[in-house]
């Protein structure tokens, strides 16, 4: 999925920055993306079909909006596990239309899923009765899909972390010591390297995002420009104590 969208879609891309983000997001999900169960677990086996959905319909309103000239806005790569933390739904309602199309009803079957009952508790196979409640529709009114106001920019612009975390990384902000001379010692070799992102081992922390809340939307770590608990951050906070703003 995401090599299709690096192909498709041209470098720097908004998009391609958030399918980057919702990959490694939903890559290193805990408890982990292929243990989680959806909320009708009878609807499990269907999770990745709820998962295609659910990008469809950010995709589908983000171009819409691009060719009617409205400033079209990025969806939010951590949306679904938000939900899923905040114990939410995020599955998107499958229209009957749909489920009849792809066969969603032999696959709920064969996987050994429940299929909803109607109000007359019939347990029934047709699809018309496949209606989780709190969804939203496949196709809906934006207001209902576009959570994230992240705002999309062609060039590279500075961008803020709005969640800035100034208990623990108050002081580095304010230091005289720039992130981008960190970052040349750690290319050196002459300082530790970066602490890993929660997204996965692959990418590490973006320093300036976190430790001095600004940064810009060409950072090749732009996928870590995401909100971190306390808990989360403590591998930065020693890292800044210990190696990059160790008083000298
Ligand atoms: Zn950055």
């Amino acid at each position: 999925m995401l090599a299709l969208y690096s192909v498709v879609l041209p470098l720097g891309h908004p998009l391609t920055a958030f399918m980057s983000t919702h990959y490694f997001a939903m890559k290193n999900f805990d408890p982990d993306w292929a243990n989680y169960h959806t909320s009708n677990p009878g609807m499990t086996s269907l999770k990745g079909v709820y998962h295609l959905a659910w990008i469809m319909d950010r995709l589908t309103i983000y171009f819409r909006d691009a060719q009617r000239g409205v400033q079209a806005r990025c969806p939010d790569p951590m949306e679904i596990i938000d939900h899923i933390k905040l114990r939410k739904v995020w599955e998107p309602y499958l229209s009957p239309t749909f489920a009849t199309k792809y066969k969603l009803a032999g696959m709920v079957k064969f996987y050994g899923g429940t299929i909803p009952r109607t109000s007359g508790d019939t347990v029934t196979t047709d699809m018309t009765t496949l209606t989780p409640g709190t969804g939203v529709p496949l196709v809906g009114p934006p207001s209902t899909i576009v959570t994230d106001t992240q705002t999309i920019t062609t060039g590279n612009t500075k961008v803020d972390n709005n969640a800035f975390n100034s208990t623990l990384f108050g002081i580095y902000k304010t230091t005289a010591v720039k992130s981008a001379d960190l970052r040349k010692k750690i290319k050196l070799g002459t300082l530790e390297k970066l602490p890993t992102s929660r997204l996965g081992a692959d990418l590490e922390m973006c320093l300036a995002w976190h430790t001095k809340g600004i940064c810009n939307s060409n950072c090749p770590r732009k996928a870590d420009h995401i909100t971190y608990t306390a808990t989360e951050y403590t591998p930065m906070v020693n890292w800044c104590r210990d190696h990059g703003y160790k008083p000298e």
